[in-house]
């Protein structure tokens, strides 16, 4: 791989990144001024969920439109187009495979697009 797309990608991945933790934080916020209580990142649980009410039984993934190919805004970039594909179609097979557990728990599972959380 070049030193081009190399410094390209970095800085998509970046942007992408901090775009969807900060859509993350938003859901979050609106969730606890409803009262909702609820933890976040919950990394024993499987596919970290975002968001966790265990003692619901509900888990909530923000999935970003990029990462997880939003057909709306999922636009590949021009280089590294197998890379890109990879990556892209791992994340998928992973996001069904995640919900696949959670609906064979019986468990409640959400899942939203980064571009459905608005600022209100
Ligand atoms: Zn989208």
């Amino acid at each position: 791989m070049d030193r081009i797309s190399k410094s390209l990608r970095s800085d998509v991945m970046r942007r992408v990144k901090s775009k969807g933790s900060r859509l993350e934080r938003l859901l979050q916020i609106s969730l606890w001024h409803r009262g909702i209580r609820y933890r976040k990142n919950v990394a024993t649980l499987y596919g970290k969920p975002d968001i966790a009410m265990l003692g619901k039984g509900i888990v909530i993934f923000v999935d970003a439109c990029f990462w997880h190919r939003c057909p709306e805004h999922c636009r590949k970039p021009h280089n590294n187009q197998d890379y890109w594909h990879e990556k892209i179609e791992k994340n998928k097979a992973r996001d069904l495979n995640v919900t696949e557990y959670y609906i064979q728990k019986g468990w409640t599972i959400l899942r939203f697009w980064e571009h459905d959380i608005k600022i209100s």
